[in-house]
């Protein structure tokens, strides 16, 4: 028995929910080799699960794991975890409110993370969760020239988290960003939502000075469907996408 089962262990419902979000952030393209996703524990606030060190893409039940909010193993050993999980044990920590997480290099948004006079900001209205410009956290500012970018601690992991401070994503300098929601749904949304927000606005650089949106649009949730019949719709088409049951 996993340490998981012994603690009265997630529904498979959830499991299996994260296995989606896996799949279909890697289907997407939101997600390389290297990122990777997350949910709350549903029992226990204080975990979190994760996969093991696995291409999200090929993610499967068997592969999900348990966190502490140190970036610990709960449980004894187990496979080999994701060097950064500390990003999302930070970001469960400091934020109650959270109950998903996707670290990722989204290819659409590394520009931003390092160009010193352009911000994410809202556009188009995928671009919603951009807000008055996305945050940039530089590991740099508090950890030195020496590190490789990774967040190899948890100290690490709490300063990033306090750059996302109580918003939808923060970029992180030249490596990629974290993306926290309420729910696996609201997560994989906004990824995408942040990919197509930042290609817009990359595509716009050709075009000359936009449309600024109405001061109703720029007040408008981040959220454009929180609930209801448009988030079910997306997801079934993700699900399907990605080759998995939604
Ligand atoms: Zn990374």
């Amino acid at each position: 028995m996993s340490a998981d089962e012994a603690a009265g262990g997630p529904s498979g419902r959830l499991v299996d929910e994260l296995v989606a979000a896996n799949r279909i952030l890697g289907h997407e393209g939101v997600l390389d080799a290297y990122g990777h996703v997350s949910v709350r524990h549903p029992e226990h606030p204080e975990w979190f699960l994760l996969s093991r060190a696995r291409s999200p893409e090929y993610v499967e039940a068997a592969d999900i794991m348990t966190f502490d909010l140190d970036g610990a193993v709960v449980g004894d050993g187990g496979p080999v975890p994701y060097i950064e999980r500390f990003i999302h044990a930070a970001v469960y920590g400091e934020r109650p409110d959270v109950g998903a997480v996707c670290h990722n290099h989204a290819l659409a948004i590394l520009p931003f993370s390092i160009a010193r006079e352009a911000t994410l900001h809202r556009t188009i209205n995928a671009a919603r969760l951009f807000g008055d410009g996305v945050p940039v956290w530089d590991i740099a500012d508090e950890f030195g020239t020496s590190t490789d970018l990774l967040v190899r601690s948890i100290d690490q992991g709490r300063a990033l988290a306090r750059r996302l401070g109580a918003g939808p994503v923060a970029l992180m300098r030249g490596h990629g960003s974290v993306v926290a929601g309420e729910d696996l749904v609201s997560v994989v949304r906004a990824c995408l939502d942040m990919e197509r927000g930042a290609r817009a606005q990359v595509d716009l650089l050709a075009l000359g000075p936009p449309v600024r949106p109405t001061d109703a649009e720029l007040a408008a949730p981040p959220d454009p469907s929180p609930g209801g019949p448009g988030r079910d719709r997306e997801w079934e088409r993700l699900c399907r996408r990605a080759g998995v049951a939604s």
